[in-house]
């Protein structure tokens, strides 16, 4: 194997691993406060100039679509609907050559309003964050009693034809641990399809405790009191999820095993936070500042380089299980999940 990074084509790193899917977090800023993820207060939010603007930010997009072999854009953040900007950051990403399959991470609130509009501009699809179907539990886990308005982003995603329309769901012991179940009835009802990902060491409070974490083989055995879950026969590849039949199918149900059976060794994701830092990995400690290179006329060029030689030192695994673990600076909120 080579010892240098690559000077032309793709996102390769020294393991062989090939990035072609994209996250690009649009703002660090969220207006929900998961416990998981970010304390009551919020965080020191990035201030305006530090954000990269719409336009550096399709720049940045185009670099990876046109020379980087990226395929797969996701818009995440913090909270990306919150972003203004963000119905023309879609469009102008769907007239790239090649055109890159373009999703969304949201909590969905507002979803109902905008998705025709995304939709338009060319969204492909939405992941919306749901934890519970109780309004009691959704206000004391998000600390706002907002679910109607994340149930009716879910419907307008839907109807706009953002599918399929897919839930993500995040359990924590003692609080809505006991939902699997339930979170599953209505996503198969609701012909939604619901992931259920480990929680993991990425809360801006650091308050992360693996003993109490709710694992896959505990959520699998909570959903199988209420439904058969056969494996299915579709082809993995690189998606996190594992994912299961519901009853026969065609439901099915994915488990995203992030810290007990993490799937680093068919990661294919590079990371772009809101303020142009590319990041290897969630968990990476290093970033690469191509902001600063942007902004001091760097060209596209000069920019792929760069992106290359940040991912060429992408680490083999994230390390969670090692006891030298050490969880990144940024917070998931900042990083963009
Ligand atoms: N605000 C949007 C949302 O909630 O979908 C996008 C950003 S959020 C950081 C992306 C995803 O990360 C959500 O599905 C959320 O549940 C998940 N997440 C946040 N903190 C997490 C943690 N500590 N462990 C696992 N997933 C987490
Ligand atoms: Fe906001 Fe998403 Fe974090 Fe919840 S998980 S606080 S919705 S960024």
């Amino acid at each position: 194997m080579s010892v240098a990074p690559r000077t032309d084509g793709v996102l390769v790193d020294r393991f062989g691993r090939v990035a072609r899917d994209l996250r690009v977090s649009l703002t660090d800023k969220c207006n929900l406060r998961c416990t998981y993820c970010m304390p009551a207060e919020g965080l020191p939010w990035l201030a305006g100039p530090e954000l990269l603007t719409d336009a550096e930010i399709v720049r940045l997009v185009r670099v990876a679509v046109e020379r980087l072999g990226v395929t797969e854009v996701r818009f995440t953040g913090g909270e990306p609907l919150i972003r203004p900007g963000l119905v023309g950051i879609v469009a102008a990403v769907a007239a790239l050559e090649p055109r890159p399959r373009i999703s969304l991470t949201t909590n969905g609130i507002g979803l109902d309003r905008l998705a025709p509009a995304l939709r338009t501009a060319g969204l492909d699809r939405v992941n919306v964050s749901l934890d519970t179907l109780d309004p009691d539990r959704f206000a004391q886990l998000t600390r706002r009693a907002r679910l109607d308005a994340v149930l009716a982003g879910l419907a307008g995603a839907a109807a706009a034809g953002l599918n399929p329309v897919k839930i993500n769901s995040v359990l924590m012991r003692g609080v809505n641990e006991d939902e699997a179940p339930a979170l599953l009835r209505f996503a198969v009802d609701h012909d939604y399809q619901l992931r259920i990902i480990e929680q993991m060491p990425l809360d801006a409070q650091h308050g992360w405790d693996r003993s109490t974490m709710v694992t896959a083989e505990e959520i699998l055995a909570s959903l199988r009191t209420r439904f058969v879950l056969s494996p299915d026969p579709a082809e993995r590849g690189a998606a996190p999820a594992e994912t299961w039949l519901v009853d026969g199918g065609p439901a099915r149900v994915g488990v995203i095993a992030s810290v007990t059976r993490p799937f680093c060794g068919d990661c294919d994701r590079t990371r772009l936070t809101a303020d142009g830092q590319v990041r290897a990995c969630l968990f990476a400690t290093e970033e690469s500042d191509l902001r600063a290179a942007l902004r001091a006329g760097a060209d596209d060029d000069d920019l792929a380089r760069r992106w290359r030689t940040a991912m060429w030192g992408k680490r083999a695994g994230h390390g969670i299980d090692d006891p030298t673990f050490l969880q990144p600076t940024r917070p998931m909120s900042a990083i963009g999940g």
